[in-house]
């Protein structure tokens, strides 16, 4: 299965082509809301997971099958978290040299505080960092971490990092239901927030499938009060609207399984994606060979990658 995908409608990015530079799902946090199933190990270990070549030749293949797709961003956005990729600074550099389309980068931003991490992103044109806890106790129980990537380090490295870019910083926050939605939670996150002094700050919810099925997002109410007391550069995103784009070029099995190992897609939207003439069966199909499966959340079927683990969901 190919490491290139999409292109996908972005809830912040428009129409982004996905670059996946780690296996799925290799990340040194668990969070509770990830929908690509539970951390199994929790792993923290920068290594050459997939070269930054291999991934710069299947980029420059999808740019070239691309045809008239419109195209936002190119968007290193992994089934796990990017910067474990010890070869994502060579990423960062091919695509800027490869592409006059702008370069994203989706992380937790847990490995910042290492400057070799933080040099790799410099020439990205947008960094997108987590932060979805105030304090050491809500990040152990919401991100679940490894304890390589300890609270107070996290944040020292967001900071940091603050100080040597000069791209779009744009946070993330994910707004949980009875979790971080409360006043005392949010006044934390405010607090680091003041410190990390992101250009925005971007309230999301867990609208995907969270691997946790307690997991619900916030309410509207917890929303409003985020966006007052997150400050005056917070606000909120809304699911993505646009269609995944299956083009006629490309294989629609394996664009499907590429797409939903990364990004987790309910069946209708799916369906809707599909090229004409081609047989809606191909969804079907991918589960009767155990390549995919069927996660439930909300009274909606997702389509997730067979390897994910959804503790409900038979292994
Ligand atoms: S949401 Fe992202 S950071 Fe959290 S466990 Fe999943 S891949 Fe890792």
């Amino acid at each position: 299965m190919g490491n290139v995908f999409g292109p996908v409608p972005s809830r912040r990015l428009g129409q982004s082509l996905g670059i996946d530079p780690i296996p799925i799902k290799t990340c040194n946090w668990n969070c509770v809301y990830c929908q690509l199933g539970r951390s199994r190990p929790v792993v923290n270990e920068r290594r050459v997971y997939i070269p930054a070549a291999q991934l710069l030749e299947e980029v420059e293949q999808a740019l070239n099958n691309l045809g008239t797709e419109e195209l936002d961003w190119v968007t290193i956005v992994g089934s796990g978290e990017p910067t474990l990729n010890s070869e994502l600074g060579e990423l960062v550099a091919g695509l800027k040299a490869l592409t006059s389309y702008p370069v994203a980068v989706i992380t937790n931003g847990a490995l910042f505080f290492e400057p070799e991490v933080r040099q790799s992103l410099l020439a990205a044109d947008a960094v997108m960092p987590s932060l979805d806890a105030g304090d050491a106790e809500m990040y152990r129980k919401l991100n679940r971490p490894h304890p390589g990537v300890p609270f107070d380090k996290v944040v020292e490295g967001l900071v940091q990092f603050r100080e040597e870019y000069k791209g779009k910083y744009w946070m993330e926050v994910m707004l949980i239901d009875g979790l971080n939605d409360s006043e005392e939670s949010l006044h934390a996150i405010a607090a680091q927030l003041e410190r990390i002094k992101p250009d925005v700050v971007h309230i999301s919810l867990p609208t995907r499938p969270p691997v946790e099925p307690w997991v619900k997002p916030a309410s509207d109410e917890g929303i409003l009060r985020a966006l007052a007391i997150l400050g005056r550069t917070a606000e909120a995103i809304h699911p993505e609207a646009g269609r995944f784009v299956i083009s006629a070029g490309q294989d629609p099995t394996e664009a499907v399984l590429a797409l939903v190992t990364r990004h987790p897609v309910s069946e209708e939207q799916l369906r809707a994606s599909l090229p004409e003439g081609c047989p809606d069966c191909i969804l079907e199909q991918l589960v009767a060979e155990g390549k995919a499966r069927i996660v439930e959340r909300y009274g909606t079927r997702f389509l997730t990658a067979a390897p994910s683990y959804f503790p409900d969901l038979a292994p």
